[in-house]
């Protein structure tokens, strides 16, 4: 492993508006605070720049699965997670039924999930993250990449590349070492970006999205209400417009268990299919049309809805630089499946950074490649299938038919939670599995663009 402060004894003159690192993760979110964890936990010496100040809103439905809280677990966080509100499955309704399901069993995965606000969750990984010995500079703006001297676009110098990001300040920047305020330039050897589904960063350094893939969008808001501490989480799968007609999307009640719910809407869609479908419009219908139980109304709303977008299936790319490596959202890393992102932004950060901690140890940055391998390793034939599915689900009339027929069968139903969860067990064939396999032998013969 490359000695703490090794890069910077290389990069002479020291400068006072120069701060050198051998790894900066750009963006403090799930899959910055993740990657910046394991790599200090490896020794790694890792700046993270946050631009805003925890704790700090984040757009999301707030649910964390049993995949996430896996991650969470392995990170220490048992103990962080614990006051917050624990679930034990999902209920699905649509065409008038609904089916309660607990969390398919997994080897590896527990029972539980947990519905606990960003502001709190990004602040207590975070914290983790400083605490196993990350920098973290929080209100800093990771501004335009540095380029890297001498490092070729397919990344075979073999010498480290020496890349970074020009700074900016927000009003009351907290940096753990105040001396270091007046820094505007970061040099590193490694960039992790963890800049979200904006990806402002990730864009300056040429990242595209995929335009023939899904790509998800979501609008979510906070009401009070007496059902605010169920033991599920509810999805409503036939959600309609103002005039009744269904659409091709979902919506969610999840109970924080603090007098509130997070309710939202979501849609999955290729090629702009949802272009002309107004979610504040949708957002408002579905909360019209929910079981009166939940008290949804605008004397109940905690302040207007926000929205954003589900970059998925890996759609955002490349994946690797010369220098560079995303992760999360930056990188498309949402399951298309269900719109879940928190877990897959914790997974792709460690494996960025475990990736990372390789090339530094073996001083080679061309072993940055490999993260790609380890991608589709672990996420690509699964994509491909989810893929797939949105493509079909996303028309109006099929995605009726399957709905409509799913909720006639626990059995089915418990099925495509097995698969759309991504709980496909490795070490059994059960009928969840061999439906999955048929279907990934199908989605293979499929040519994609
Ligand atoms: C409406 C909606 C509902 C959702 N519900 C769920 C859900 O219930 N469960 C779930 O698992 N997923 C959900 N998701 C998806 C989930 O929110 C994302 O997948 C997840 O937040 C990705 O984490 P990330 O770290 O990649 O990005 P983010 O969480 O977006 O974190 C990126 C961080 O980078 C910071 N940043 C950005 N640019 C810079 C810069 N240049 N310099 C410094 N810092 C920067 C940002 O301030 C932010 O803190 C939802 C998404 C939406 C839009």
């Amino acid at each position: 492993m490359t000695p703490p402060n090794g890069f910077a004894a290389e990069l002479q003159p020291p400068r006072p508006d120069r701060w050198q690192c051998d790894v900066l993760v750009v963006g403090g979110g799930p899959a910055g605070a993740s990657a910046a964890y394991w790599l200090a936990s490896s020794g790694v010496d890792v700046l993270v720049v946050e631009k805003k100040h925890y704790p700090r809103e984040k757009t999301c439905g707030d649910g964390l699965t049993p995949r996430s809280v896996h991650q969470l677990e392995q990170m220490g966080l048992a103990d962080g997670l614990a006051p917050h509100h624990r679930y034990w499955g999902l209920r699905a309704h649509a065409y008038g039924r609904t089916i309660a399901m607990s969390w398919p069993d997994h080897p590896e995965l527990g029972s539980y999930g947990y519905v606990i606000t960003r502001a709190d969750l990004d602040e207590l990984v975070a914290a983790r993250a400083e605490k196993a010995g990350a920098v973290l500079w929080q209100g800093v703006e990771a501004v335009a990449p540095l380029s890297a001297p001498g490092a070729s676009a397919t990344g075979s110098d073999p010498d480290p590349a020496h890349g970074g990001a020009t700074l900016r300040r927000a009003g009351g920047a907290i940096v753990s070492d105040r001396a270091r305020a007046t820094v505007t330039e970061v040099r590193a050897r490694y960039v992790i970006v963890a800049d979200g589904s904006l990806s402002r960063f990730g864009r300056a350094l040429g990242t595209r999205r995929n335009r023939h893939w899904p790509q998800g969008m979501g609008l979510r808001g906070y009401y009070r209400s007496p059902r605010s501490a169920e033991a599920y989480i509810d999805s409503f799968l036939d959600i309609r417009d103002a005039g009744g007609k269904v659409v091709p999307g979902y919506g969610w009640i999840f109970p924080l268990g603090d007098g509130r719910v997070n309710v939202g809407v979501g849609l999955l869609s290729t090629q702009g299919r949802w272009k002309d479908v107004n979610t504040t419009k949708l957002m408002e219908a579905f909360v019209a049309q929910a079981p009166s139980s939940w008290c949804l109304d605008p004397q109940t709303r905690c302040g207007a809805p926000t929205g954003g977008r589900l970059p998925m299936g890996l759609a955002v790319g490349p994946h690797v630089g010369p220098d560079c490596i995303l992760a999360g959202d930056a990188a498309g890393a949402i399951n298309p499946f269900n719109g879940e992102g928190i877990a897959y932004a914790y997974e792709t950060g460690r494996l960025a950074a475990a990736v990372v901690s390789g090339a530094l140890e073996a001083h080679d940055p061309r072993l940055l490649i490999t993260y790609e391998q380890s991608l589709q390793d672990t996420y690509g034939l699964y994509y491909r299938v989810a893929r797939a599915f949105i493509g079909v689900l996303s028309r109006p009339g099929l995605m009726r038919i399957c709905v409509n027929s799913g909720m006639y069968s626990r059995s089915i139903m418990e099925w495509l939670l097995r698969i759309m969860g991504n709980y496909l067990r490795p070490d059994e064939l059960g009928p969840a599995e061999a439906v999955y396999k048929a279907v990934a032998a199908l989605a293979r013969q499929i040519p994609e663009r």
